[in-house]
């Protein structure tokens, strides 16, 4: 890699040139798409384990390529994360996860939304005070809105991270810190930060019934959470037996394919109907 970096060497490499193109058409698309709907959200239920209901739900991208099909975001948010473009996609999000949380307030819905927002956001300046105006645009209560960040945000830039979570917590938006347990961080951020949601990583839920080891780090990322007065979240629960031992560990909320699969808006009405 040292090799290829070196003096102008990755502009005669065929292999890294044709990746850049690939890359580079594939950025302009996604441009194309948060211009002209080529974007969605679909909605990811998140179930209290106290009473079983469904207050929550994960906002999470789609791209429908008009070529490749269905890109999968984990593709292109790490490209999208490179350019300047996270900014527009993470705007685009941000504003039809409101406009739809709006929608079913209206209807009565009881309801909260969470974003994912990636480090570039957190530390811009000027997104703190973007995402208040948009709040007011949408006439949404800020205590519904959660934004998913994950540990790595707060190891690029601690202060600039610290001054937009600390605005937002101001107006009123909760945080939670995402994949939690797969950062290198030392967790002392949790004393200074204001956070209040830990989501467990699905790596360690998913082989929680036949790790032990996997077992012991969810257990004690549970413990840890509420000594702090923070809210549990394990993610990627995909059976009843897995929903069962989170139980009995005490955490506060689940997600995962054992409710159901991410759905369009329309979808998860229905989902949320059907369990009255
Ligand atoms: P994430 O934030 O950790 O989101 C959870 C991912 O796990 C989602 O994948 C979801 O579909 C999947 N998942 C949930 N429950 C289960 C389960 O029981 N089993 C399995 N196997 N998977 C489960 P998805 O939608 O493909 O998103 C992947 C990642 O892309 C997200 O991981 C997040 O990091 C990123 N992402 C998605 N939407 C956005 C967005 O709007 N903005 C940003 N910045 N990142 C996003
Ligand atoms: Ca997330
Ligand atoms: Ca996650
Ligand atoms: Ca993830």
């Amino acid at each position: 890699r040292a090799k290829r970096k070196a003096a102008g060497y990755a502009l005669f490499d065929p292999e890294l040139d044709q990746k850049d193109k690939r890359h580079l058409t594939l950025m302009s698309d996604l441009v194309e798409a948060i211009e002209r709907n080529g974007l969605s959200l679909h909605y990811h239920p998140r179930v209290d384990l106290s009473d079983d209901r469904c207050t929550h739900c994960e906002a999470l991208l789609r791209w429908q390529h008009p070529e490749h099909g269905m890109i999968p975001p984990d593709e292109f948010i790490v490209s999208a994360e490179l350019n300047n473009l996270i900014h527009q996609l993470t705007r685009w999000v941000l504003r039809t996860a409101l406009a739809q949380l709006k929608v079913w307030l209206d209807q009565g819905i009881d309801m909260n939304i969470s974003v994912n927002v990636s480090a570039r956001n957190l530390v811009d300046h000027r997104f703190a005070d973007d995402l208040n105006a948009m709040l007011l645009d949408h006439d949404v209560p800020a205590s519904r809105l959660e934004i998913e960040i994950t540990e790595s945000a707060l190891i690029v830039d601690p202060v600039r991270a610290l001054e937009s979570l600390e605005a937002m917590r101001a107006y009123g938006v909760s945080i939670a810190v995402d994949d939690f347990g797969t950062g290198y961080s030392s967790m002392s951020y949790l004393k200074r930060l204001p956070v209040h949601v830990l989501k467990i990583d699905k790596s360690f839920v998913q082989d929680l019934l036949r790790d032990e080891s996997d077992a012991t780090l969810v257990r004690s990322v549970i413990d840890l959470s509420h000594s702090f007065g923070l809210q549990a979240v394990a993610e990627g629960v995909e059976d009843a037996a897995t929903l069962e031992a989170l139980k009995a560990m005490n955490c506060d909320q689940a997600q995962g394919f054992h409710y159901c699969r991410p759905l369009p808006a329309a979808d998860f009405e229905v989902w949320l109907r059907l369990r009255g």
